[in-house]
């Protein structure tokens, strides 16, 4: 097992939101950070960084004011981890991670006192408080019904334009759509080739030649989410100006692009920023040593390793993120086996109806916190230096609440403020 002789102020348990926001953070506190985790809901999300969209879950209500939704949902929910936090942590937070990403050019947009109405792959509309400003101006053109051309391909499979003219139509007459080939490769496509693909200028000019015959009604023009990688904002600045015409991205199905663009992000940023990634590798175990900080066990085989840190944070997830598992008759804690807050038993996880707007109980099972986001064991905490972010909180499902990007942020900002004293 090889030995990594540093002493971390911090272990930073996770790779999605809530273990990049802990780990920028807590470097940005001047602590020395190392960070573990795999692939997790952060490779998978639509970009958008939801604060909170939807309370009451049985009413489906849908809120503009994401701030209004958070002090109904903490009166209903007083366990709910937003009640730990205060209104301007909570903007801090958000703001402090959007700057990062647009000081490494992924800028977001959005209201500060209201939620931003965004189009989903479907051509529903989702209440959202950030938006990639690649999206930006669909939000726009949804918002004053401007005439839109959504521009679909042959062989991409999960984006169809039709659909989305036809789901808006009713409220937003002026759409359009239409299909066309990729300029570069055929057959099945990809958004992650198409986007590569877009790098390259010729691409490009090639790509508006294609829909310059189809746009002279209107202003804006909606495409997937594959107008580049690393340089989306680039990608679509030139496409303006060869068109003349409002571009945006619409998202893909799961797992769209705009994944990738963060992950990118944090990859080439965290590191910058001093931070020891240990991409790709899991804690393995763990041990606490006789002055109090940890020895993690990181990775397996060969590569694995141990790791020393006078702290941790827990981001690790629910179930998607294995942060949480599940046996035959119970939940529980993957790495320091800490209590879990969960239904009494297996019979009551679920509810009859797979899509109940109520929402299953064992999706508001997880960790249950002080008001330093500590993990509790009978109401005190487990450790003194262990706190814990992001979807493994318990009493909250950020899936149908619409909050998971930003309850992950958030939380993670706390609990570095809570860390730093
Ligand atoms: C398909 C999809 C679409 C989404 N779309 C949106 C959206 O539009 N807006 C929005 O706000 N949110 C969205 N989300 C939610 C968001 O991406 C996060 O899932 C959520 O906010 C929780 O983040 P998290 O970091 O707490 O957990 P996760 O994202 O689950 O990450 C957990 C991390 O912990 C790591 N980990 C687990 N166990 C260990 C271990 N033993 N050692 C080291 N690392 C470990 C995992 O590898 C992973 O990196 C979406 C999620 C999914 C899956």
């Amino acid at each position: 097992m090889i030995k990594d002789d540093t002493i971390y102020d911090v272990m930073v348990i996770g790779a999605g939101f809530a273990g990049m926001a802990a780990a920028l953070f807590a470097s940005a506190q001047g602590l020395k950070v190392v960070q573990t985790g795999a692939t997790g809901g952060i490779d998978f999300s639509t970009g958008f960084i939801d604060l909170m969209g939807v309370h009451p879950m049985e009413e489906g209500k849908r809120w503009n004011s994401p701030w209004a939704a958070i002090d109904a949902a903490v009166k209903d929910y007083p366990k709910h981890p937003y009640a730990l936090l205060k209104r301007d942590e909570i903007a801090e937070a958000i703001d402090t991670f959007t700057d990062f990403l647009a000081q490494n050019g992924l800028d977001y947009v959005g209201h500060s006192e209201r939620n931003s109405r965004a189009l989903t792959p479907a051509g529903t509309v989702k209440r959202t408080y950030r938006v990639p400003k690649t999206a930006w101006k669909g939000t726009l053109a949804l918002e004053s019904k401007a005439p839109t051309l959504f521009v679909d391909f042959h062989g991409l499979k999960g984006f169809s334009g039709k659909q989305l003219v036809e789901t808006r139509k009713r409220n937003w007459p002026g759409l359009k759509t239409v299909r066309i080939q990729f300029p570069s490769g055929s057959g099945e496509l990809y958004p992650e080739h198409m986007a590569w693909a877009l790098a390259d200028p010729a691409v490009r000019e090639k790509l508006v030649a294609e829909i310059l015959p189809h746009c002279d009604d209107v202003e804006y023009v909606g495409f997937p989410a594959i107008l580049g990688l690393n340089d989306p904002q680039q990608v679509v600045a030139q496409l303006e100006e060869l068109s003349g015409k409002h571009i945006f991205e619409i998202p893909t199905m799961p797992p769209s692009i705009a994944g990738p663009r963060l992950r990118a992000v944090f990859d080439r940023g965290l590191p910058v920023l001093g931070v020891r990634t240990l991409s790709q590798k899991m804690v393995t175990g763990v041990e606490k040593l006789g002055d109090g900080s940890f020895q993690f066990a990181v990775g397996s085989g060969a590569a694995a390793s141990t790791v020393n840190a006078k702290s941790a944070i827990l981001a690790s997830g629910r179930f998607f993120g294995k942060g949480l598992r599940a046996d035959r008759n119970s939940v529980s804690e993957a790495v320091f086996n800490l209590p879990v807050v969960q239904p009494g038993n297996r019979d009551e996880w679920h509810l009859h109806e797979f899509f109940d707007h109520k929402g299953h109980p064992v999706n508001m099972a997880g960790i249950e916190v002080d008001e330093q986001l500590r993990p509790l064991n009978a109401g005190q905490p487990v450790h003194d230096n262990l706190y814990a972010a992001g979807a493994i909180l318990a009493h909250q499902d950020w899936m149908r609440m619409k909050c998971g990007a930003g309850l992950a942020i958030a939380t993670a900002f706390k609990a570095v403020k809570a860390m730093k004293g």
